[in-house]
């Protein structure tokens, strides 16, 4: 899969170790002597560094080349200087078994695959030639459609490319600022007649700053951000982390540090609310020092600005060290290329129906167009630009608000092209039937059962795990033990993405998601929400009380001895509008109000809180068609044989069986009480 191995043009150490058939150990090792230190296999590295470092293994593979050489050299010359003696010769054969059998070790070392066969550098450069090819031979139609058509684009800029906006997220604690920042920013280049500033919100907003364009994702905080990424979609350039000044570095500061982080996203800081008499920016920066982020002016490569939101001081500051820091990213986008976008947020308004802000990725958008994203499609009947106004076309790098979907599709969802209706809507069937497929045999998280799976005909993987706990001493000690036991066992490389102090929260689960990790939770508890989102995002949270059994389940899991235990899980509500005949049964006109409702899911019906029917969900149908499922807030149709007397009013319940850890259950039985 190419995304495990591109973050933003990187290369993951655990892959390119892989392919130059290393152990990660012996990557790391080469690295530390590049300078390089602190890096763990799942580490990512630029290209530049990928290749000094294939350099020195190659210089070094030389060098083990030739002093062998030179070794069987001195043998083969004492065996022919000296023919008649006796002695010379056994000596030369006694050489030479001891170079044979240097050679059978050399054989047996954990060595290159391109000691012998090719030079590094050039093993390298067919990797990313490969990653590339695959990454366009990856086919159009999966259910997540190629997180790579929304990526940066990389490689030589083509003549017709454009300069593009950085894409900004503000990230930071609850009331320090990150709303007001975003209101202030906007309003920054806001033209007289407009004053009283930009009230209506689609989900991202363009800043004009210095003749460059910034565009900033309206919805602060981590949730959104990592949510775009559970789903592939990487679309921030630069994450602005706010910091009070007054009130320093809170949890969920760490929180987004940790979320930039996994992203590989740089950050800039804005020391927010500094106008405060208490304010103390030099403590802030003292504590950005913990967590790895060293300032600028303290010799560190992490920008800091002194703002303040409300009185609107420092924001051009500011702005102008986002358009420096993007300028090094230099990024560019096609506007004749085939159109792909990512949905940025979506909603449904009864006067015109779904509204889905789009940022173009490539290519341009016009009124007219078929586009689909996910399942939802439909021909575009305006577009607006982030105020407001009406337009005709927008090409890549913009936020754009559109009408004329048939559903609402999901924020990250990737947006592509279609030549017409009827092709889209054939599409958007194929993608329904691999969703159901998909999520009846498997699911985008990971489980600790997979490991044995995972490990079977390999010689070692990974296992990723956001891990929080009650208080930072029992944190860091379920981590280290952790990261002890990873040591030990040769065939897993365990990697703490996040660390954190506090309940399991949706934001946990959505990390796992982009980080393909598991959710342990030590002394802790998960929230309802969490719990659910888990459920469909198919992530195992595990809770354990003794950090002991965690390594034992581990253990187990790798022998393949972990058991599953099933259980019922609620996936969503709904409620029903209207009633009307269908033939013989009766369809009940729905709005999914939480969650989604699933073909063959089990179905609870109840009237002013008693039961009028419990049965399985037999049709889902969603405008003329049958679905396989169905998210809130779209509407659908319900029916079942068994079932004929639908009232208006009525709360449809649905549940589907789920695959849950006993100690997970045991642990949540006994919280839950
Ligand atoms: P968010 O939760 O991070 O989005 O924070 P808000 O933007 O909602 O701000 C929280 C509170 O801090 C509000 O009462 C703001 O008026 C206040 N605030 C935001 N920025 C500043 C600032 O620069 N100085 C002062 N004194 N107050 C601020």
């Amino acid at each position: 899969m190419v995304l495990e191995v591109w973050d933003l043009g990187k290369i993951r150490i655990f892959s390119l170790a892989r392919h130059l058939g290393l152990r990660s150990e012996a990557l790391l090792e080469a690295l530390n002597e590049l300078g390089i230190e602190g890096a763990t296999p799942a580490s990512a590295i630029d290209e530049e560094t990928a290749k000094a470092v294939a350099q020195l293994l190659a210089e070094q593979a030389k060098q083990a080349r030739e002093s062998a050489l030179a070794s069987k050299q001195a043998a083969d010359e004492a065996a022919v200087a000296e023919p008649g003696e006796e002695k010379a010769a056994e000596k030369a054969e006694a050489e030479e078994e001891e170079w044979e059998e240097e050679e059978e070790a050399r054989e047996e070392m954990p060595a290159p695959a391109f000691y012998e066969a090719e030079d590094p550098l050039v093993a390298l450069e067919r990797h990313l030639a490969e990653m590339e090819a695959q990454a366009k031979e990856e086919p159009r139609d999966s259910v997540t459609p190629l997180p790579e058509l929304v990526a940066r684009p990389r490689g030589p800029r083509p003549p017709n490319a454009i300069e593009v906006p950085p894409v900004v997220t503000v990230l930071g604690h609850v009331d320090h600022g990150k709303t007001t920042l975003l209101d202030a920013l906007r309003n920054t280049n806001i033209v007289e007649e407009e004053h009283g500033g930009i009230t209506q919100h689609i989900g991202a907003s363009e800043i004009e700053f210095e003749g460059k364009r910034i565009v900033f994702i309206d919805t602060p905080g981590h949730e959104a951000f990592t949510r775009m990424r559970a789903r592939g979609a990487q679309v921030t350039d630069i994450v602005v982390l706010v910091v009070a000044a007054d009130d320093g570095i809170m949890p969920q500061t760490v929180e987004a540090i940790g979320h930039a982080k996994a992203a590989n996203v740089p950050i800039i800081v804005a020391i927010n609310k500094i106008d405060l008499p208490g304010a103390n920016p030099e403590r802030v920066k003292q504590q950005l020092l913990e967590h790895d982020l060293v300032p600028e002016e303290w010799g560190g490569d992490v920008v800091v600005c002194e703002v303040s939101a409300l009185k609107r001081q420092g924001l051009d500051d500011l702005l102008e060290m986002i358009l420096l820091v993007s300028e090094v990213q230099q990024l560019w986008g096609e506007p004749d290329a085939e159109f792909a976008g990512i949905v940025i947020e979506a909603r449904l308004e009864p006067s015109e129906g779904p509204i889905v802000t789009i940022l173009v990725r490539r290519g341009t958008l016009s009124v007219g167009d078929t586009i689909i994203a996910g399942t939802a499609y439909g021909r575009i009947r305006r577009l607006r630009d982030w105020r407001g106004k009406s337009i005709k076309s927008i090409e890549c790098g913009r936020p754009v608000e559109v009408v004329g979907l048939n559903a609402v599709p999901e924020a990250g969802e990737i947006v592509t092209a279609c030549k017409s209706p009827k092709e889209a809507r054939q599409l958007a069937e194929e993608r329904l039937k691999m969703r159901h497929d998909a999520e009846l045999s498997a699911g985008s998280g990971m489980r600790l059962q997979a490991l044995y799976d995972e490990l079977h005909g390999k010689e070692r993987t990974e296992l990723n795990i956001v891990l929080k706990g009650d208080a930072w001493g029992s944190v860091e000690a379920m981590a280290s033990s952790l990261e002890a036991i990873g040591r030990q066992m040769e065939e897993i490389d365990i990697n703490i993405v996040h660390r954190a102090v506090g309940e399991i929260t949706e934001s946990d689960v959505t990390l796992a998601v982009a980080s393909k990790a598991i959710v342990l939770g030590y002394n802790t508890k998960a929230t309802e929400s969490a719990r659910r989102m888990a459920e469909d995002e198919h992530v195992e949270i595990r809770m354990y009380n003794v950090i002991y059994e965690a390594l034992q389940d581990i253990q187990d899991a790798m022998l393949g001895l972990l058991k599953p235990v099933y259980e019922t899980r609620q996936i969503g509500t709904a409620e029903v509008l209207q009633v009307f005949p269908m033939g013989r049964l009766v369809a009940a006109g729905c709005r999914v109000t939480e969650g989604r409702l699933q073909r063959g899911a089990r179905m609870v019906v109840t009237r002013n809180g008693q039961q009028v029917f419990e049965g399985t969900l037999e049709t889902l149908r969603h405008f003329d068609r049958d679905v396989a499922s169905i998210e809130s807030p779209n509407e659908c149709g319900v029916s079942t044989p068994e079932f004929r007397g639908w009232q208006r009013g009525d709360k449809i319940e649905a549940f589907i069986e789920v695959e849950v850890d006993r100690r997970e259950r045991s642990t949540a039985d006994n919280t839950s009480g």
